[in-house]
């Protein structure tokens, strides 16, 4: 595998708005960069869940704050490739299809700076196939036109824009890109042109995402139905007879979390089925991670775990997180998988044990309940007097469960592996979570809560305003109201899955 070279660019698309329709060359080369410029319109879950050594540098035009110029992105690109750096420029779409890729690859060329392009799904293709409009339809449309109607310097449409001649092509599809804004003007250009006023359309905005809207109806009408729908921009107008096929082929209704806003606080690194879940239902991830994880490698503690897979014992964990850091620090260890040969294992939560199983091992033994509290209670009598017990740990757990196996009679060993920390808030972040009010704040930890308050500071009620908050289960409700907040969603089942069931329940009942 060409995991990318170092001191380059690459101009890679990441697809039209749905994280999943990125490449797979897309994410190889995220996984190997160093650095990574990306625009407002990139899926935030791809940047959350970026590892976080890689550089990230925000440069969407709509940050409102402090966005850069064109040029300045050129700049930054040249100077972290001459730093030696592997920079992938993360666009919306395609890079070459209206999305100045091409100017970036010019500028990079003439400094001198090594380019190659990922070409991405396009809206054009991808945004219309989502509303049921095939871009092309045997009998209906045998081709497509892309236009921009972008601005041209003195604020008007550039008028080298051939719309007159469009309005003369029967029998294909036009696709206007950049051009809500001047929807009117596109219309009145076509039908004065000769176009029928009854030409079906469509307009389609932020395509492929949970947030999809689309208006269909006549040329003649489209802005003004545009414009009572509310359509905002990104969005894909559509002209020409495939726009009426949405009626057969229009996708489902929208979810029960449709326009719903969810800022997810977990660590991103073990969010994916969390933002999956929530995207399903229709609901737009804001994926803000409060904390993150660092690696500790304690080599005393590893002596004993070493001692005692050659004799046998119990092992324990209680957090994802834990089981990945584990095996990750095993062969640091100086140890492989037949080190837990001797072992038992015991999990705490589904999560937990899907993610020992993920590694090959069946754990032994699961709580009925997800919570430190009911391994405590119930683990001690599967194990034998004097049994050597491993409890992996990060810095911050709590020591019930090492007390009680210790009152049953264990030796514990605590292996503590990895440290939390709360993570910084970034332009990206700051961006996602300012472009409209969020709808739920969700916590699944106690650690999430604390750190989100840390991390935003003065900022946090103001998140927190307008939102209802979710909790994963009591322990983090508990932590929630000491701070004086007010519980709306609390999860019967306490791991992910059940707080989006909590979730769409209580979005159902509103
Ligand atoms: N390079 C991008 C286009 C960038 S120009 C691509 O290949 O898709 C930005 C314009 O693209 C937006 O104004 C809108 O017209 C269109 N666009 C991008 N993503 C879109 C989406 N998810 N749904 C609808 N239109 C989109």
């Amino acid at each position: 595998m060409d995991r990318g070279v170092k001191g380059r660019v690459y101009l890679v698309g990441a697809g039209p708005g749905d994280p999943g329709l990125i490449t797979f060359r897309a994410m190889e080369l995220l996984a190997a960069a160093d650095a990574v410029c990306y625009d407002a319109l990139i899926d935030p879950t791809l940047i959350a869940t970026l590892p976080w050594e890689i550089e990230r540098h925000y440069v969407g035009k709509r940050a409102g704050s402090h966005s850069r110029s064109q040029g300045e992105i050129e700049e930054l690109l040249i100077k972290l490739a001459n730093e030696g750096k592997r920079v992938v420029r993360l666009k919306g779409g395609d890079p070459y299809v209206f999305g100045r890729g091409g100017e970036e690859a010019l500028a990079l060329k003439k400094a001198g700076v090594a380019c190659e392009v990922v070409p991405g799904v396009t809206a054009a293709t991808a945004a219309t196939a989502f509303a049921g409009i095939p871009l092309t339809h045997r009998g209906v449309s045998s081709f497509a036109v892309l236009f921009t109607a972008h601005e041209a310097s003195d604020g008007h449409v550039d008028d080298k824009l051939p719309l007159d001649k469009f309005a003369q092509l029967p029998g294909g599809t036009l696709v206007g890109y950049m051009g809500v804004g001047r929807l009117a003007y596109i219309r009145d250009t076509l039908i004065e042109s000769g176009m029928k006023g009854g030409t079906p359309a469509a307009v389609i905005e932020r395509g492929t995402t949970a947030a999809q809207k689309t208006v269909r109806g006549s040329l003649a009408d489209l802005p003004e139905l545009a414009e009572r729908a509310g359509v905002r921009p990104p969005a894909l107008i559509v002209i020409g007879g495939v726009a009426n096929l949405a009626e057969t082929l229009g996708m489902a209704g929208p979810g029960v979390l449709a326009g719903i806003r969810v800022l997810v606080t977990r660590p991103a690194m073990f969010a994916g089925r969390f933002y999956d879940l929530l995207r399903i239902y229709g609901a737009v991830v804001v994926p803000v991670p409060s904390i993150r994880s660092e690696k500790k490698f304690d080599e005393s503690a590893w002596t004993s775990f070493r001692e005692i897979s050659s004799t046998g014992g119990w092992i324990v964990f209680t957090s994802e997180i834990g089981v990945r850091t584990f095996f990750e620090l095993l062969p640091f260890a100086g140890c492989d998988l037949r080190a837990l040969g001797r072992f038992r294992i015991a999990a705490l939560g589904r999560g937990t044990a899907a993610a020992i199983q993920a590694q090959g091992f069946k754990p032994d033994f699961v709580p009925g309940v997800s919570y430190t509290t009911a391994l405590a209670e119930e683990l001690p009598s599967s194990i034998e007097n004097d049994a050597a017990v491993v409890r992996v740990r990060g810095n911050l757990a709590d020591d019930k469960v090492e007390k009680a196996l210790e009152s049953a009679g264990a030796k514990v060993f605590p292996l503590e592996i990895y440290k939390t920390l709360t993570a910084e808030v970034d332009d990206g972040m700051r961006a996602w979570v300012n472009e409209a009010p969020i709808d739920i704040v969700t916590f699944t930890s106690g650690s999430t809560v604390r750190s989100f308050f840390e991390q935003w500071g003065p900022e946090a009620v103001k998140i927190l305003a307008d939102a209802k908050v979710a909790s994963i289960g009591p322990m983090t409700s508990a932590v929630l109201r000491e701070r004086g907040l007010e519980v709306t969603v609390e999860a019967k089942r306490y791991d992910v899955d059940g707080l989006v069931e909590a979730i769409v329940a209580w979005a159902s009942d509103r």
